[in-house]
């Protein structure tokens, strides 16, 4: 299959493309997505195809405002639409019990479904003109950093899907938040661009799911079964190092090797001569860090490396999200100092 690519002028192609059936790249304010009419089971299962997804990982229905949220959800809690008040369009994914209408195929089988709204005008508009909600995982080959440009995603998919949509890069960078409404409290599944705090504002009390902050046992279930996948990942081994920016960028150097790839701030870029270098933004700079890591993973897969030593950004705001990404890319191999 030759892989078109379209612009925002191209609605009208894109919206063609979902309805009948077929595999549209999405841009969207988080990261590219890989999406299909979400009410199409066999356009749904051609996602999974196509990323190499193992099936029992959920997918997430895009939608182009709150009043689509009763067609496929049910018994929804008022404390949804204060939270589509603030945060819709935007990088917040809201888990709800799902109806009928819902193909399997989109929730792995689960009674609830991922719910999302997202903050792009181009895409709000293929979805509207399709008047099917879109299901999209992000537009990597499983396991892969996530896409933030239509080229990083056409670096996975080229010949895959029918189209993308190119929209420029990501404004966001890392993918939505994931929050549980189903459940008393409210439990944050994968922190983004929508933060805990901002979360805490509304809903009061939080869960954070342990699978945010830690490697899952073998055996062990997670809430979503997405949530025990190896994840974001580089060919080469990653190592995180956690703590004050000046003792980690020393540490690294006293140990990094030969062929040891650095990903680290700008500001400390010098002390790595000789390496090849990735840097994620300044050290106060969290939304540039946010928008700068799948691109500074991806980059290394292009590098002569034996491995990869990690700077580790704190986890305040949109931070946790970020270190979230970066601890999956190295299955939680961190290093505190
Ligand atoms: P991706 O867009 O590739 O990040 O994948 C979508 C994410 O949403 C995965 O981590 C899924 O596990 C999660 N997800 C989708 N639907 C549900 C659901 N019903 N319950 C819990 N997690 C979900
Ligand atoms: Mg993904």
């Amino acid at each position: 299959m030759k892989t078109k690519c379209l612009t925002i002028r191209d609605v009208a192609e894109a919206a063609g493309i979902i309805a009948s059936g077929g595999l549209l790249g999405i841009p969207t304010e988080t990261v590219y997505g890989l999406g299909a009419n979400g009410l199409d089971e066999k356009a749904v299962h051609a996602i999974f195809e196509a990323k190499g997804r193992p099936q029992d990982n959920p997918l997430i229905l895009h939608v182009p405002g709150e009043e689509w949220l009763e067609r496929y959800c049910q018994d929804i809690p008022a404390v949804a639409y204060e939270l589509t008040d603030r945060f819709w369009p935007g990088p917040l994914t809201m888990i709800l019990r799902r109806k009928d209408n819902v193909p399997d195929a989109v929730t792995a089988g689960l009674d609830t479904v991922g719910m999302r709204c997202p903050d792009c005008t181009v895409t709000r508009a293929v979805i509207e003109k399709a008047d099917v909600p879109v299901a999209a995982p992000s537009g990597n080959a499983s396991g892969r950093p996530s896409p933030t440009t239509a080229a990083a995603m056409l670096e996975d998919m080229d010949g895959k899907i029918d189209a993308i949509l190119d929209d420029g890069p990501c404004a966001v960078g890392v993918e939505s938040t994931i929050i549980d409404l189903t459940v008393q409290p409210p439990r944050l599944l994968r922190p983004g661009g929508v933060t805990l705090e901002e979360l805490e504002e509304v809903l009061g009390d939080v869960a954070v799911d342990d699978a945010v902050r830690r490697l899952m046992a073998p055996g062990e279930q997670p809430k979503a079964p997405g949530m025990k996948y190896r994840h974001y990942a580089p060919k080469a081994p990653v190592t995180v190092v956690k703590g004050d920016p000046d003792m980690t960028a020393g540490y690294i150097v006293a140990r990094m090797g030969e062929k040891s790839g650095i990903l680290c701030f700008d500001e400390f870029r010098g002390y790595f001569r000789g390496h090849p270098v990735e840097t994620m933004g300044p050290v106060s700079d969290q939304a540039e860090q946010a928008r700068e890591i799948f691109e500074a993973l991806r980059a290394f897969d292009h590098l002569d490396v034996t491995d990869i030593w990690a700077q580790s950004p704190d986890d305040e705001g949109i931070g946790l999200a970020v270190t979230n990404r970066l601890n999956k890319a190295a299955g939680f191999h961190i290093i505190e100092l």
